[in-house]
C-alpha cells in the first residue's frame, strides 16, 4: 500500500502549535513510509479564511521544513461538493430542514434540561411537501442534514484502539448551508474519498466526526475499510488546560520570534505523548525511522514552554556551525568562529545578538581612572602572536599576573569593563576568544583614553 496522508488546515489563523504537531505528525509517518504528503487547505468558509493566514502556513512550513508533495484548496473543488451532494439527495441520505437558529437551540436547551443528550430530533424529516412550501414561500431555505442509519459504527483505531459509536446516538450532521455551501463534513469526505487518502491522522476532537464521516464514505460508495484513522490526545498546558487555538503566544511564529528553532519544536511535538524520550537531535531522521503510532500514550501530553527552551538550549549547544547556519538569517555575519566561540552561552537563538553586539559595536567603557596602570599593562602584555592557540587568554593572564599585583575580581572586573561596557556576562575567556587582537587592543586603547 502506498500511504497518502493529508493535513487539512483551515486558513483562519496562524498556524498553532497543537496543529503543527498534526501536521508533523503525519509528515514523519509519509517520511517513513515514503508516502505522499498532502497539504488541504480548507477554505471553505468565506468569511472567515483569508490569504494571509494560507500564505502563513506556507512561510511556517518552510521555516519548520516540513514539504509536501500535493495542495489543493476545497474553493476550488466546489463542484465535487455539489456532486455529492446531489448523489445523497436522490439515494435519501440528505434531507432539507427549516429550523431557525433560534429554533434549534431552543431544542437543545429542551433536551439538556430533561436529561437527553442534545440529538437533532428529525422534525423535518415528518414535513409534508406543503409544509415544506410555505417555509420556502415565506423565504426560508433549507439547510441539508444527512441521515444516518441507526447501525453500530466501529473503527481500530491506531492510536486508540478499537473505537465504537452507535449511529442512533450520533445527531444527524449539516452538510450544506442555506446559501448551498458545503460544510466541513461534506467537504472533507468527499476529499479523502477523491484524493485516495489511506491515513487520516488528526486530533481526538475529530473522533465524533469520523463516526458520522464512515457512514457519509459508505452513502458516497466508498469504503471506509480502506481507511486507516489516528486520533491523537490534544495537547494541554502545565495545569491541563487545552491549548487553544486563539493563544497567539503558542503559535508557531511567534515562537520562532521568541528565538525558538523549528529543530527544537520538532524534536518535542515528535515526541511529545509518546513512550520515547525526547531528545535534541539535529536533524529528522530519529523521529522519522522511530515513528510508530503503537509509542502514542492515551494519556494527555503537556506542552510548556519552559520544556521547549530547554531543548532549543540543548540544541544550541550542540549544532555545529554548519548546522545552524541555516537558521542564521538574522545574523548573516556570524563566523564559525563567532558560532564556536559562543554557543555554548546561548539559550535561545536571540541571545546571538548580544555577542554580535559585543563583537561588533565597541563598548563605552566604564572604567575608572585607579585602572589606568591595569589596564596599560594588560596593553603590553597582550600576546600579538598564538591566537590560534585555545588556551591564549591563559597564556595572557599569565604575562599579566607577573607585572601587576591586582588579582581576582580587581584584575577581572575593569578588562572586563574596558572589553564590554558590561559589569556582567560571559567568562573573559571567551570573550577574549571572540574579540581577538585586534578588537582587544583598540579597545584597551579606547578605554585608556577615556580615562586619561
Ligand atoms: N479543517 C479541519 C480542522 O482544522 C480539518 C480536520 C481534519 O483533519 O479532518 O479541524
Amino acid at each position: 500500500m502506498t500511504v497518502k496522508v493529508r493535513f487539512a488546515p483551515s486558513p483562519t489563523g496562524y498556524l498553532h502549535v497543537g496543529n503543527c504537531r498534526t501536521a508533523l505528525i503525519n509528515w514523519l509517518f509519509a517520511q517513513q513510509q515514503k508516502g505522499t504528503f498532502l497539504l488541504r487547505l480548507d477554505d471553505t468558509d468565506q468569511e472567515r479564511s483569508d490569504k494571509k493566514y494560507e500564505k502563513a502556513i506556507f512561510e511556517d512550513f518552510n521555516w519548520l521544513g516540513i514539504t509536501y508533495d500535493e495542495i489543493d484548496r476545497q474553493s476550488t473543488r466546489l463542484h465535487l461538493y455539489e456532486d455529492a451532494t446531489s448523489r445523497l439527495k436522490k439515494i435519501g441520505r440528505l434531507y432539507p430542514c427549516y429550523e431557525t437558529p433560534e429554533e434549534l437551540a431552543f431544542k437543545r436547551r429542551q433536551q439538556l434540561g430533561q436529561g437527553h443528550p442534545p440529538i437533532y430530533d428529525r422534525a423535518a424529516l415528518s414535513l409534508t411537501d406543503m409544509e415544506k412550501e410555505s417555509f420556502e414561500r415565506k423565504g426560508r431555505l433549507p439547510h441539508w442534514r444527512f441521515k444516518l442509519e441507526d447501525q453500530p459504527i466501529a473503527w481500530e483505531d491506531l492510536v486508540r484502539g478499537p473505537v465504537h459509536f452507535e449511529g442512533e446516538k450520533l445527531s444527524d450532521p449539516v452538510l450544506v448551508r442555506a446559501d448551498g455551501r458545503p460544510l466541513y463534513t461534506l467537504a472533507s469526505v468527499v476529499d479523502d474519498i477523491d484524493f485516495d487518502i489511506t491515513h487520516i491522522i488528526r486530533g481526538e476532537d475529530h473522533v465524533a466526526n469520523t463516526a458520522v464521516q464512515i457512514q457519509l464514505m459508505q452513502a458516497l460508495g466508498a469504503d471506509p475499510q480502506k481507511f486507516h484513522f489516528a486520533h491523537l490526545p490534544l495537547l494541554a498546558g502545565e495545569s491541563g488546560e487545552g491549548l487553544s487555538k486563539r493563544q497567539g503566544s503558542l503559535s508557531v511564529r511567534s515562537l520562532q520570534q521568541e528565538g525558538i528553532l523549528p529543530l527544537a519544536l520538532i524534536d518535542l511535538l515528535g515526541r511529545l505523548g509518546t513512550s520515547l524520550p525526547i531528545e535534541a537531535f539535529s536533524s529528522n531522521k530519529p523521529l522519522i525511522d522511530g515513528f510508530s503510532f503503537s509509542n502514542f500514550s492515551r494519556a494527555t501530553p503537556k506542552f510548556t514552554f519552559e520544556e521547549l527552551r530547554a531543548l532549543n538550549t540543548k540544541l544550541l549547544h550542540t549544532l555545529s556551525y554548519n548546522e545552524i547556519r541555516p537558521y542564521l538569517t538574522s545574523w548573516p555575519q556570524v563566523t564559525r568562529s563567532l558560532w564556536d566561540n559562543v554557543q555554548a552561552n546561548l539559550e535561545t537563538l536571540d541571545d546571538l545578538g548580544d555577542w554580535v553586539r559585543m563583537y561588533e559595536v565597541n563598548p563605552i567603557p566604564t572604567c575608572l581612572p585607579a585602572d589606568i596602570s591595569l589596564l596599560q599593562m594588560a596593553l603590553e602584555t597582550l600576546p600579538a602572536q598564538g591566537w590560534d592557540d585555545t588556551d591564549i587568554w591563559g597564556f595572557w593572564l599569565n604575562a599579566l599576573k607577573k607585572r601587576t599585583p591586582h588579582k581576582g575580581r580587581a584584575l577581572f572586573m575593569p578588562l572586563r569593563q574596558a572589553l564590554t561596557g558590561q559589569d556582567h556576562g560571559p567568562e573573559l575567556s571567551k570573550i577574549v576568544r571572540l574579540l581577538g587582537y585586534d578588537k582587544i587592543k583598540a579597545r584597551l586603547e579606547r578605554a585608556l583614553q577615556q580615562i586619561t
